[in-house]
């Protein structure tokens, strides 16, 4: 890019980083992928941390709002663990009580 870019967001896995690119692609904010060098020093740790997700700065704003939006989006609401019955927050992907994964 030709203007200043920032970092709106950093994925740890590489379609999240992608899903979220196309949502901004989708509000008309043009975002780039930027991986971090890391893994590439030691490629057989398959490191897939620091995914980078970079805007022009001066869409960085409306950037950040979309990115907030959605993820509040994606926690949703509270749902019931099925293999202990305990209630887990929507931002939990696993059960905190006895780790089972959302299904
Ligand atoms: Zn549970």
């Amino acid at each position: 890019m030709a203007t200043d870019t920032v970092v709106v967001a950093t994925f740890t896995n590489q379609p999240e980083a992608e899903a979220m690119r196309e949502r901004l692609a989708s509000l008309g904010i043009t975002a780039e992928i930027r991986r971090d060098n890391v893994g590439g020093m030691y490629p057989q740790l398959d490191i897939q941390e620091g995914i980078d997700l970079v805007v022009a700065s001066e869409t960085a704003d409306a950037a950040r709002q979309a990115i907030a939006d959605l993820q509040t989006e994606t926690a949703g609401p509270p749902w019931t663990c099925p293999a202990c019955g305990e209630e887990v927050g929507g931002n939990f992907t696993a059960c905190w009580n006895c780790g089972r994964e959302r299904g």
